[in-house]
């Protein structure tokens, strides 16, 4: 397990960071924004710059240096995938999470730090426009220098910890570029990915390809840690895309009275893939099936007929239950690979 912790000056572009390790790494992403902004909501103040620092302040003086990255950290652990923590602003907390990591053999700390001249910088965040941001740039450059340096190890010190950091980004160019760097930084740091992660990386390059961006998945079946066939969601052959002439909606009442919205355009990763062999006369019988969601109900009754015997989903659909007890019923294994719901709009 990889844990990042991600620090930098203000605005200098870590939510990109996070966003490009999140989406391409799949790492998961654990905010101390998010956990302070729970805390202030608890009691009942405004959420602005100001209370996010006393906040801050007030919990590492109360509970420790490093209280909030050590709950995120605890956090992450239980989840058990390679995580990011979002920012780290002291250096005891620095110390604590290379602590933690140095404690087991599986786990390593990887401390980024992130810049790029302060004009930039004030032009991307007075974009950005979020309640923390509203700031003339003398403010801005105020609000900085109170976060740079601080004496007490457990105040904010975006100076020190940056200093600490293991490798530094410079977010001074185009997207490409950091991407670029964070790829090779990274590099070295993760680890051989196992044969599910192999596959589920498969799938995620599979549907690159697919048509309707309600869902774009993609599948990948093997046998013996082999490749057998491949499918991405799109139109039957010859017959016009989504992306080219728009979903086909359907809409299902349910016995609640509940209402949901389907493009029923397209032929699902796993159709595509059990049509491929079908054509290639490839058996399927006793073989794995990579997804990226629980399988609809269609989808989960050609599986289980053509002999596939187990089922790996990256995230869980939220009306998965059906397919989830047929495969029970037939003796097919299904497990997930995160174990989150997948989210979509009208679903
Ligand atoms: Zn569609
Ligand atoms: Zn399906």
């Amino acid at each position: 397990m990889v844990v990042i912790g991600i620090t930098g000056t203000l605005g200098a572009g870590k939510g990109t960071v996070v966003d490009y390790i999140v989406s391409r790494l799949q790492f998961k992403h654990f905010s101390v924004r998010d956990f302070l902004t729970a805390e202030i909501e608890r009691n009942g103040t405004v959420v602005n710059r100001d209370s996010m620092t006393d906040t801050a302040n007030r919990l590492r003086s109360e509970h420790g240096a490093s209280y909030i990255v050590d709950r995120l950290f605890e956090q992450a652990a239980a989840d058990g995938r390679n995580a990011i923590i979002e920012s780290i602003r002291a250096t005891a907390e620095v110390e604590a999470l290379r602590k933690k990591a140095e404690a087991d053999p599986n786990r390593r700390f990887l401390l980024l730090s992130v810049d790029a001249p302060v004009e930039t910088r004030y032009h991307r965040i007075s974009q950005r426009g979020s309640a923390t941001d509203h700031v003339d740039f003398d403010t801005f450059k105020a609000n900085e220098a109170r976060e740079m340096n601080n004496a007490d190890p457990t105040k904010q010190n975006l100076a020190a910890c940056m200093a600490m950091a293991d490798a530094k980004l410079d977010n001074s160019g185009s997207l490409a570029y950091l991407h670029a760097q964070i790829d090779e930084i990274l590099a070295a740091y993760k680890p051989r990915p196992d044969w599910d992660e192999y596959f589920m990386g498969l799938c995620h390059s599979v549907a690159q390809r697919a048509t309707c961006n309600r869902g774009k998945s993609g599948c990948v079946i093997v046998k013996d840690k082999q490749i057998l066939v491949t499918g991405y969601v799109g139109s039957p052959a010859h017959l016009p895309h989504c992306d080219e002439v728009g979903h086909l909606f359907k809409q299902t009442v349910h016995e609640d009275g509940h209402i949901s919205t389907h493009c029923v355009r397209t032929v699902h990763a796993e159709q595509n893939a059990i049509c491929q062999a079908a054509k290639r006369g490839i058996a399927l019988e006793g073989a794995t099936l990579y997804c990226t969601m629980t399988p609809c109900r269609t989808c989960a009754m050609l599986i289980i007929n053509c002999g596939i015997r187990n089922v790996v989903c990256e995230y869980r659909y939220h009306a998965g239950a059906e397919s989830e007890e047929m495969f029970r019923m037939a003796g097919v294994s299904i497990r997930y690979f995160h174990d989150e719901v997948l989210q979509y709009k009208n679903q």
